[in-house]
């Protein structure tokens, strides 16, 4: 089944179309810049020798995006039918357990949501509303980043804190990236060669964005992120744990506004403030290399909290099979994995030090040594492919 897989973010939007028989994807493409003067756009296809760029018109936004997309998609040279659409949607509450079909009754819960996830769902709702306008019949589904995690326990997803805040504002932790995680839980299961329902891992998606996860016999257990996905691991701009006092200090000792705060902590933090260069891995590792005592500095804090936070997630399992690493840095950083796994042999994890460095985002694959009792695992993820087949899923039993 042809599915177009559509993931809105405030002014961008970014799709592909995914035959999920083979898993490959037949279309790609991004717009930036929605609804700014300029708005632009990338869009490939297997069929075409080149990329098709350009410009919508100044102040183009979701809508004008949708209506370059269908007419690219259904233009001679391209030609792809497509049979549902599947959308990612940051936050689902408490009330989705799962992928489901974008009917009225699910937008209102998703328009309740919203508070939880000021910056994303209402982009996720614009993205549905369009496409419901230019695919009228065709399914909407929504996918949701938190719902993997719906199978977390109270014992793991509540904060201590008065609990009236949870019973009348929701406020607990939630979790993100979900598809991610379960798309790499399955590829493990394949690996270890175990039923998905015997499989316990510890997953580290480490892209821009950086969560882990502990998944006990397929179910998630724990998670890093929370409320928000500003909580946990050091990200590439986001601070990931701090001490709560700290936002107040910034309130009330510097004055600081809400929105200051929340600039710092979301878009200046992480390994751009710690680094004051960059949040990209790739930038800091070339820096370190060169001698910058800043960049170095940087890493080393990024991957010393990932080894402490993947130490505390173990804590809350019974068996692990494995650590999966995934997410561009996951991938790509053989020395992100081994510098967080020298902190990790207590675990009984002994890494295999030759098949780290080959390992890559084409060349996934088991990093442990072949007697090790935990393995470590490169696994390339791929949530465009999980959002697809989670759609075909809900299409298939409408
Ligand atoms: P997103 O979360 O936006 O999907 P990615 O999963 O692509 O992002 O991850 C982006 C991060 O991966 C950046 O920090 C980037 O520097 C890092 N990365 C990509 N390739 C490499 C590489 N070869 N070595 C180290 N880091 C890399």
């Amino acid at each position: 089944m042809n599915i177009l897989v559509i993931n809105c973010g405030s002014s961008s939007l970014k799709f592909s179309v995914i035959d999920t028989e083979t898993g490959s994807d037949l279309a790609r493409g991004l717009f930036d810049k929605l609804g700014s003067e300029s708005p632009k756009f990338k869009m490939e296809s297997s069929l075409l020798d080149a990329p098709q760029t350009g410009n919508l018109p100044p102040n183009g936004e979701h809508g004008a995006a949708l209506d370059t997309l269908s007419q690219f998609l259904a233009s001679d040279a391209v030609q792809v039918k497509i049979e549902a659409v599947g959308h990612r949607v940051v936050h689902g509450g408490e009330r989705f357990t799962g992928a489901c079909l974008m009917d009225d009754a699910a937008l209102e819960v998703v328009r309740d949501c919203s508070s939880l996830a000021p910056l994303h769902n209402p982009a996720n709702l614009l993205g549905i509303e369009s496409s419901t306008q230019h695919f009228p019949d065709l399914p909407q589904v929504g996918v949701f980043d938190t719902a993997f995690h719906q199978t977390i326990q109270p014992e793991a997803y509540l904060y201590p804190i008065p609990m009236g805040l949870y019973r009348e504002h929701g406020i607990r932790r939630y979790g993100f990236h979900g598809s991610s995680h379960k798309y790499v839980t399955a590829e493990a299961a394949r690996i270890l060669g175990k039923p998905l329902s015997e499989t316990s891992i510890i997953t580290a998606h480490l892209g821009n964005g950086c969560s882990a996860a502990a998944i006990e016999n397929g179910s998630c257990v724990d998670t890093t992120m929370g409320l928000t996905p500003l909580e946990g691991l050091v990200m590439g701009t986001r601070s990931g744990d701090i001490d709560p006092g700290i936002i107040l200090h910034l309130s009330r000792s510097l004055g600081m506004s809400i929105e200051e705060i929340d600039t710092t902590l979301n878009k200046k933090s992480g390994l751009l403030g710690l680094s004051e260069m960059s949040n990209d891995m790739r930038t800091l590792r070339q820096a370190a290399a060169e001698g910058n005592e800043a960049a170095k500095l940087a890493v080393t804090i990024f991957t010393r909290r990932l080894a402490k936070s993947l130490a505390a997630l173990r804590a809350t399992l019974g068996e692990c099979d494995a650590l999966i690493f995934t997410g561009g840095i996951g991938e790509n950083d053989s020395n992100a994995r081994e510098e967080t796994l020298a902190r990790l042999a207590h675990l009984g994890i002994e890494i295999d030090a030759e098949a780290n460095q080959n390992a890559g985002r084409d060349n996934q694959g088991i990093i442990s040594k072949p007697n090790s009792p935990v393995k470590a695992i490169v696994i390339q993820t791929n949530e465009e492919l999980m959002i697809a087949r989670e759609t075909e899923q809900v299409v298939g039993n409408l």
